[in-house]
């Protein structure tokens, strides 16, 4: 059997996965591959599923499968898993990093400390004690950034459509969350129904002066109208790792007040790496094994 890794993973998980069959990252050989493994670089859509003809098996390593079209896997006879419980931690750290660094002025404070000035009387911060938080998703990652966040003396409320009770927050609705967070944290996946959630009219129910996190999806706001948000100060803040477009050449958060960036990096840890090879070594050993 050929196992394709077809993204980057730990540099010991082709050899851990030898013991099942051959290894391979030639996506050129996708027409001889069993099972294909992926993070969220590799798009697996209808061309690469009509390509692989052998194919029975895709894992990706991580949490969202928008990347992959998984009705036209499964039409196909394909099984596609993912492996949602190594990246919760290193994703909730993230968050949490990019919701302090925005009242702390990290990064403008690093940014004009390198630019020569010593702007010390206008860099004036605000704490996250005694903040509400609102989680939009109740789910693995937002539950550990509750956490933290109570850690922090903040309050935590939460909605989510398939969610009525958690230990982590206070539920309550969509409207609610908006209108009583001073951060609003998205970790929904990305759907139809959270497809462009967070638009001109949802920001237009928020606090004036809110701030938003987006470790979910890029698609899950609409880039114009969270910059135009920023422009005009209806939002004090917005941090993002995720875009409608990866890389986001030419969006308008780019050029947008207030806006911190990072390329993607939420399950990009040490630790999650291992995790994640310790996670596909069991899916591929269970599939192994069930031949
Ligand atoms: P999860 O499945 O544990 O939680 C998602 C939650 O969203 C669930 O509780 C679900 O009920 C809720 N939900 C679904 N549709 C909703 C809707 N319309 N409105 C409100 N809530 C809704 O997933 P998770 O592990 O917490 O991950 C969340 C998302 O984070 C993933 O889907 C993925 O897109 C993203 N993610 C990003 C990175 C990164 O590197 N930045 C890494 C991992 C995951």
């Amino acid at each position: 059997m050929l196992i394709l890794l077809a993204d980057a993973f730990q540099a010991d998980l082709p050899k851990r996965l030898e013991a099942f069959g051959e290894v391979t990252a030639d996506v050129g050989r996708v027409g001889e591959a069993e099972i294909v493994i992926v993070r969220s670089k590799t798009k697996v859509g209808k061309d690469m599923i009509d390509a692989a003809p052998r194919l029975k098996f895709v894992i990706r390593g991580g949490v969202g499968v928008d990347t992959i079209d998984v009705p036209y896997a499964e039409s196909k006879g394909i099984l596609v898993v993912n492996t949602p419980e190594a990246s919760s931690v290193a994703v909730a750290e993230l968050a949490f990093a990019l919701m302090l660094a925005m009242p702390a002025r990290v990064v403008e404070a690093d940014v004009s400390m390198k630019q020569g000035k010593w702007i010390k009387k206008d860099l004036e911060r605000t704490e996250l004690l005694g903040k509400t938080l609102g989680l939009v998703g109740i789910g693995r990652i937002a539950r550990e950034l509750a956490v933290r966040a109570k850690a922090f003396g903040m309050r935590v409320v939460a909605y989510d459509k398939y969610v009525d009770k958690s230990d982590s927050a206070e539920m309550t609705s969509l409207d609610r969350v908006f209108a009583q967070a001073d951060y609003i944290s998205l970790h929904t996946p990305l759907t139809d129904e959270t497809r462009g959630m967070i638009n001109t009219a949802a920001i237009a129910t928020m606090k004036k002066g809110v701030r938003i996190v987006n470790t979910c999806r890029g698609q899950v706001i609409v880039e114009a109208d969270v910059a135009a948000a920023l422009k005009d100060g209806r939002l004090a803040g917005y941090a993002a790792d995720v875009y409608d477009k990866e890389p986001p050449e030419g969006s308008p958060l780019l050029t947008a007040p207030n806006a911190i960036l990072t390329p993607h990096i939420g399950a990009s840890t040490a630790e999650n790496l291992v995790r994640l090879g310790d996670c596909i070594v069991d899916r591929v050993k269970a599939y192994a094994t069930k031949k």
